[in-house]
């Protein structure tokens, strides 16, 4: 029988009122899991209305911190108690492995327990400011966070926003990608469960033109927290700038990986496997742009090229799976298009560059792992985020090349170096202009470390105290309680 969403507003799961749906589909076969409602800007505008109403009751955005925190532990214990459900929506909607997906469920509980740990230490800076004049700095709740996400990292992508939202005391809108929707609905059940007050979390599953566009707009919200691609990332910011809301982004990249002549290779060549395949390169800190120095350039290439020929790629719930479907069909034609793009630009095709045709596969939508050699840097695969599992490998001389190479992007989401000469890493990973940088490693990251971009990567840090900032008013009290009298107008003639 087939599964109607539905939206989840002021405490009810309730129908939209709109007959139109969209077919949640299982990339690995294209079965359909579900059906979506797309909301309509009416319900939008509606659900914006009662979360405003919900946060100035005070209900939730007046409770203490050490009560907050509490609700978001039992949000953390509820996802825990549904691991093994959540993790196998996340596989069956967006296609990627069990052990992918089953990183990203614990990394979303670690989210909500880590900030409820962060609210039970927060405390009031309080100073003297001058004689008589004691200044408090406190935070406040904003108000209503509409919060946008991207497909892939379903839950973990929304728990990076609901989690300090909620920590930091506003009402929540969540609007998932139009394609992902299942574990969002299975997060709000969770939520639902909780003592969390109705009204406080709503869920509304639509379009990004309406229900998107209608948060990014609305006067009723007070900040976006957006995560996709750049293009949608300068719609929201316009759009936002009518009661001037705050926003946050997470945006695109085409981050660089740099591996020096004196790495450790073997280490070099599996975190840059990982760096690329990881998610079928359909993450946003992707190290999509392979740098290798020239004269380390042939022995590199043989080790990395036998090792992906090795990599297993198939369906997320085969334990054996270590790469995972494309996430649509219009995705995956998107990656196939920029491969034959690259192949007309000269590019030189050393690896993959095929869906894969295989009889358990071919119903499903999966690319065989590619690389491209013998690249310039004006080529659009070499300057576009390709977001699939597509790497381009260029060379450099001296460390400066490097670094030239490494920042010649518009994005600066992330990046990172390898060499054993720990002096020259560093040096190095300073200059590139990027938020999110790794030596001798890659994804290696922490739920407390600030996670977000330079330049057209974004605007605003998620994750660790400057998250729970991007949801929080900072107000100044100067406080006189033996205040002399001013005499400031005197009344002189
Ligand atoms: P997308 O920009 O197409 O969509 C993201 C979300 O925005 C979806 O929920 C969509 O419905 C909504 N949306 C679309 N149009 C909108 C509009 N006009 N107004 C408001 N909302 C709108 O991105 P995607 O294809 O879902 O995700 C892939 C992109 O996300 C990539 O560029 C990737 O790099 C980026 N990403 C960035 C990070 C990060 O942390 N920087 C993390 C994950 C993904």
């Amino acid at each position: 029988m087939t599964k109607y969403l539905k939206l989840f507003i002021n405490g009810e799961w309730i129908h939209s009122a709109n007959p139109e749906t969209q077919d949640v589909i299982n990339p690995a076969n294209q079965g359909v899991i579900a059906k979506a409602p797309k909301a309509t800007k009416a319900e939008t505008e509606k659900t914006i209305h009662i979360a405003k109403s919900t946060f100035e009751s005070g209900v939730w955005s007046e409770r203490t911190p050490g009560e907050r925190a509490e609700v978001l532990l039992q949000i953390a214990n509820g996802i825990e108690a549904h691991l093994n459900e959540l993790t196998e929506l996340e596989v069956m909607n967006n296609g990627k492995t069990i052990r992918e997906a089953e990183a990203d469920v614990t990394d979303a509980l670690n989210t909500f327990r880590y900030y409820a740990s962060l609210l039970q230490n927060q405390t009031d800076e309080t100073f003297e400011a001058e004689k008589d004049l004691q200044t408090m700095i406190v935070k406040e709740p904003m108000g209503v966070a509409g919060l946008i996400v991207p497909w892939n990292f379903p839950i973990l992508m929304s728990v990076w926003k609901i989690a300090p939202a909620l920590a930091a005391g506003n009402s929540i809108i969540l609007k998932p990608a139009e394609i992902t929707p299942m574990t969002a609905v299975k997060l709000y059940e969770i939520i639902e469960q909780t003592d969390l007050p109705k009204g406080v979390a709503q869920l509304l599953l639509g379009t990004g033109s309406v229900v998107g566009q209608t948060i990014a707009e609305s006067e009723g919200v007070d900040v976006v927290s957006f995560t996709g691609s750049t293009q949608v990332g300068q719609r929201i910011m316009q759009a936002a700038a009518g009661n001037l809301k705050k926003v946050s982004l997470e945006l695109g990249g085409k981050s660089p990986n740099i591996i020096f002549n004196d790495a450790d290779i073997d280490l070099a060549v599996d975190y840059a496997l990982f760096g690329i395949f990881m998610g079928a390169g359909q993450v946003c800190t992707s190290g999509s742009r392979l740098l290798v120095q020239e004269d380390i350039y042939a022995s590199f290439i043989e080790k990395y090229l036998e090792k992906a020929k090795t990599i297993q790629v198939g369906p997320g719930n085969n334990v054996n799976s270590e790469m995972g479907a494309i996430v649509s069909e219009k995705h995956m034609n998107s990656i196939l298009d920029y491969i034959q793009v690259g192949k007309e630009e000269g590019a030189r095709l050393i690896l993959g560059g095929n869906r894969m045709e295989e009889v358990d596969l071919k119903k499903g939508f999966f690319i065989e792992p590619t690389v491209f050699t013998d690249v310039t840097s004006d080529m659009r695969i070499v300057r576009e985020e390709i977001f699939g599992p597509v790497v381009v490998i260029q060379t450099f001389k001296e460390e400066e090349d490097a670094i030239h190479l490494a920042n010649d992007t518009d994005y600066g989401l992330a990046g990172a170096v390898f060499s054993q000469d720990q002096a020259k890493a560093i040096r190095v990973i300073k200059k590139v202009r990027a938020g999110i940088t790794w030596v001798n490693n890659y994804h290696l990251s922490s739920v407390q470390s600030p996670w977000g971009g330079y330049k057209t990567s974004g605007i605003g840090r998620s994750l660790g105290k400057y998250g729970l900032d991007e949801y929080q008013e900072t107000k100044q009290i100067n406080i006189s309680m033996n205040a002399e009298q001013l005499d400031w107008f005197e009344g002189k003639k």
